[in-house]
């Protein structure tokens, strides 16, 4: 068993000490905003304190109106403002942990009308243009950093963290790709940096010696006209000089077009560019992105890549994940998959933040999983993600649960996720799962296909029916050919031709598009070194490009694939808001043809027999391949509860088929254990 000694090692800073390597970056919640709020604020962070992490930084707060990000947003710049936040610094501090509050000016990606920047040009990302800041505005602003600094001390936090990355008002001011400024706050790299020195000065000068001041500094810009590894270095080394305890690493602007935390990017992609910094300033180093696992991270420690290591959505799947690491139980943790669809989705909709596999996130005083006084007996049909979290925290609370599965494994859906490229981290869900469904002594019958009379004979109390989904059948003429499939059956294995049609443009259809476009001999998952190929990424450490940018070079792909839907809007439009782009411009990059506004005719031995724009059209394929969405399998739910000796519960996919998602699945099954 690997000690995991490196990332426990506790961090010395002279006046204060971290007892371990582990970060829980900033991330905005949705509950930074409102100061009725700040109770559960508090509750969220105390929990990931007492699961043992080192540091914690607060989602991102504004010192001015200027930098909210959206109108109203979370700001430190008033007494009041500090009554608020010392709820969440005792709250940490009560568990032996170290808070920062990150101060966060959201320049020209702010949402709302006050919005400045370096120069006035428009974000791709928010419709406000910015105003671009006077010299005396940026005075200013120097003042209100520091202001919202000493207010932060005053509220008890441990220190600061600066936001200097992620295309954010400083990393307006620090790259050319917005600043276009001919005064001292811009031209080369000494006054685009100016505003970010003058902030740790005056933050430094406000606060005294004995106060973490983090930066979070852009290392790797990944837009047109970004700064150059020589660039970044210029700027850390400047920093450290300026005053800064701990500089973190910030990898790509929000509006980059290079993915840098979905899923598919692989575990601690830019983890090289960190240590490259790290070997020119002497202050310690904290690397990001992509870090879920407790190996990673001791590779990262161990190797002297970094000081500490960063995760910001891991913490969000599993509180104890430190404590976990510390106890040997690293098989216990709930891995964060970076499906964003839960936290970031939830954040760029203005919605409180939570977590796909775990609906406690930003929950924890409303969902409760408290033991119970009398322990019934429990019946879960159906061993998916739903049942499975029905099942779990169940029995956990001190049930005795029963989990009927007709297949011969558990898992479900997420069985057929987890075989396509750059979703491999659902295997770790899977794992869980089956971790906990022991841990917990569920009794779990694999190959059961259990009936209603069998269900009523057993005497349970309660049944919690989550038999999940089947594929939509097509009916069209031909649909029975052998060359049709469903995506259950290709994502099984089955024996797909070159030339494929995939029906319906879902979540579903993209995965399998991408399944088919890569040869089975593709290594999963993908090595880095293509995996920056195929999106334009330097592959050097110490690059000299721009914003650290190369010509992407992608593969021909192994198939042809058309991707059809009947509606006229664009296809993908309703992917995740955060992950949804990288599946489209994949696809894209890949050559597949998305056709809308299709209307399906039928099947023959030559092909699809379509319609568009009211012509008809033969697509000359071999496989056709049917990710029309599903249908409810419920068959064992009771139409009439009347005669029925147990409760019953419905949930997942067999209660709603048209929304089916993981996310309300396990939520569901989540919220009804809670109750049972
Ligand atoms: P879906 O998102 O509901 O898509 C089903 C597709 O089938 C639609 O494009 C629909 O478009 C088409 N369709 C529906 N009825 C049809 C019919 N009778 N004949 C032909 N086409 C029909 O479902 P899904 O793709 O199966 O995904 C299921 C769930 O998993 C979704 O909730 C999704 O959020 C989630 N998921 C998400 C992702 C992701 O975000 N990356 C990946 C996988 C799964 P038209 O009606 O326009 O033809
Ligand atoms: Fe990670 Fe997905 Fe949970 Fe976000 S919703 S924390 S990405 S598992």
């Amino acid at each position: 068993m690997t000690s995991y000694s490196n990332v426990l090692k506790p961090l010395h800073l002279g006046f204060t000490t971290i007892r371990n390597r582990v970060v829980m970056g900033s991330m905005h919640s949705g509950l930074e905003d409102r100061f009725y709020h700040y109770p559960k604020l508090a509750a969220y962070l105390a929990e990931r304190a007492k699961g043992g992490v080192g540091l914690i930084i607060t989602g991102g707060i504004s010192p001015n109106r200027q930098g909210w990000l959206l109108p109203m947003g979370g700001t430190m710049n008033s007494w009041g403002d500090v009554l608020n936040h010392r709820l969440v610094t005792h709250a940490v501090h009560k568990h032996g942990g170290k808070i920062l509050m990150q101060i966060l000016h959201s320049g020209r990606y702010g949402y709302q009308p006050f919005a400045v920047s370096a120069s006035p040009i428009k974000s791709p990302i928010s419709p406000f243009k910015p105003r671009a800041l006077s010299d005396k505005q940026i005075l200013a602003t120097i003042d209100d950093y520091a202001r919202a600094a000493y207010l932060a001390k005053k509220a008890g936090y441990d220190g600061v963290e600066i936001m200097g990355s992620e295309g954010y008002l400083l990393n307006q001011f620090l790259s050319r790709h917005v600043n276009q400024r001919e005064d001292r706050w811009g031209g080369d790299i000494q006054g685009r940096m100016r505003l970010a020195v003058e902030i740790v000065k005056a933050i430094r000068a406000k606060v005294g010696e004995k106060f973490i001041i983090c930066f979070r500094l852009s290392m790797l810009d990944l837009v047109h006209d970004g700064n150059t590894m020589d660039e970044v270095l210029i700027v850390a080394q400047a920093l450290e000089k300026a005053g800064i305890t701990l500089l973190n690493t910030g990898i790509g602007w929000h509006e980059a077009r290079v993915p840098t935390i979905v899923t598919s990017v692989p575990r601690a992609a830019f983890v090289d560019v960190t240590a490259y910094v790290k070997q020119h300033v002497k202050i310690p180093v904290i690397a990001s992105n992509r870090i879920n696992m407790p190996d990673t991270a001791e590779e990262i420690i161990a190797s002297g890549k970094a000081d500490m290591v960063q995760m910001a959505r891991p913490f969000l799947a599993d509180p104890y994940w430190v404590n976990k690491t510390a106890t040997g139980r690293v098989n216990e943790i709930n891995t964060c998959i970076a499906c964003n669809q839960a936290c970031l989705d939830h954040t760029f909709k203005n919605q409180r933040a939570s977590c796909l596999v775990n609906p406690r996130a930003c929950h924890e005083t409303e969902l409760v999983y408290v033991k119970t006084k009398k322990p019934k007996r429990i019946a879960v049909v159906g061993g998916g993600v739903a049942g499975m979290s029905a099942a779990t925290i169940a029995a956990s609370r001190g049930h005795h649960v029963t989990l009927f599965e007709a297949s011969h494994e558990v898992g479900g859906q997420f069985n057929l996720a987890k075989v396509v490229p750059g979703k491999e981290e659902f295997h770790e869900t899977i794992r869980y799962f089956k971790v906990q469904l022991e841990k917990n002594a569920v009794e779990v019958r694999l190959n059961t296909r259990i009936n209603r009379e069998q269900i009523e004979r057993e005497g349970f109390d309660d049944v919690v029916i989550a038999t999940g989904v089947v594929p939509r059948p097509l009916k069209i003429d031909g649909a029975d050919l052998p060359q049709v499939l469903s995506y259950a059956e290709v994502l099984r294995g089955a024996e797909v031709g070159h030339r494929v049609a995939v029906i319906g443009a879902g979540g579903i259809g993209f995965d399998v598009s991408e399944f088919l476009l890569k040869p089975p001999s593709q290594p999963q998952p993908q090595p880095l070194a293509d995996w920056q190929r195929e999106w334009g990424v330097d592959p050097h450490a110490n690059y000299i490009s721009e914003g650290g940018l190369a010509p992407a070079e992608v593969d021909l792909p192994y198939r042809q694939i058309f991707l059809l839907q009947r509606k006229t809007t664009p296809l993908g439009i309703g992917l995740g808001k955060t992950s949804g782009w990288v599946h489209r411009a994949q696809l894209k990059k890949h050559h597949v043809r998305m056709m809308r506004g299709v209307q399906y005719k039928s099947i023959t031995q030559e092909g699809l027999w379509v319609e568009v724009d009211g012509i008809e059209q033969l697509l000359r394929v071999d496989t056709i391949v049917v990710c029309a969405g599903q249908e409810s399998v419920k068959e064992l739910m009771p139409q009439d509860t009347e005669h029925t000796l147990a409760k019953y519960h419905i949930i997942g996919g067999a209660k709603l088929a048209g929304e089916l998602d993981a996310k309300r699945a396990i939520r569901e099954g989540a919220e009804l254990a809670a109750k049972l």
